[in-house]
């Protein structure tokens, strides 16, 4: 079992320290070093790996300073192994890699960014998602077309209902808050946001979510069809 670590970042980012049985660690898209670096040090850690999930600077800008420091690994996105510099190992659907004890399955998933991918680490039933799945939401159109994101959902929901699902940022509340607006009478959704509004109060992650949970309350995952969530998508970016 991984041992993950909520890091708080930026305005409203999260990333995720992982510790390994092996002793080894990882850090997930790190968007600045200095909170990293702090937690690593209150834990008399060292850095072994940088995750990233796609090559957007709120998720990769602290991979200098944290490369520096702890001589770490990059691993990344092949696809934007040209726009995230110093990559030492690419990850690409099919791929494996193995962290400390366990090893990862890579989801291509673009959408967001087309090179952005998903993480996933079977044994432990965990998944980073990145900008591509956010609790209640998902990351705007960037790069890809809602029908490669509607794919990509379906890469996401396929599996299991209780694997833990960590995003790339805290944006749950205003997301269902929206969500409500589309399915105001969807009883999963009125008591996620209750707990949600409850954890909010007390300034506490919202996070982890589950696949199962995201498919019973995220109107995106919910659409049905990728012109629907085409819709929602619009929708949503003029809440
Ligand atoms: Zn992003
Ligand atoms: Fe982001």
């Amino acid at each position: 079992m991984i041992n993950v670590t909520i890091i708080p970042i930026l305005e409203d980012n999260y990333a995720y320290l992982l510790e390994f049985k092996s002793g080894e660690t990882v850090i997930v898209d790190p968007g600045e070093a200095g909170p990293i670096i702090d937690v690593l040090r209150e834990k008399n850690l060292s850095l072994d790996f940088i995750l990233n999930t796609h090559h957007h600077s709120d998720h990769i800008a602290g991979n200098h300073d944290l490369k520096n420091a702890y001589n770490a690994k990059i691993a990344g996105p092949a696809k934007d192994s040209y726009r995230i510099a110093d990559i030492n190992i690419e990850l690409q659907e099919g791929s494996t890699f193995q962290f400390g004890e366990e090893e990862t399955q890579i989801l291509e998933t673009p959408g967001h960014t087309t090179g952005g991918i998903c993480i996933y680490f079977p044994a432990s039933k965990i998944i980073f998602t990145g900008d591509t799945v956010f609790s209640m939401s998902c990351g705007r159109l960037f790069e890809g077309t809602p029908e490669q994101m509607w794919e990509s959902f379906q890469k996401i929901m396929a599996l299991p209902d209780n694997t833990k699902l960590y995003c790339g940022h805290e944006y749950t509340q205003a997301n269902g808050q929206f969500c409500l607006t589309i399915e105001p009478d969807n009883p999963d959704l009125k008591a996620r946001m209750e707990e949600v509004d409850a954890l909010r109060i007390e300034g506490k992650p919202t996070l982890p979510s589950t696949i199962g949970l995201e498919k019973q309350t995220n109107a995106f995952l919910r659409a049905g069809s990728a012109e629907r969530f085409a819709e929602i998508r619009v929708m949503k970016d003029n809440f």
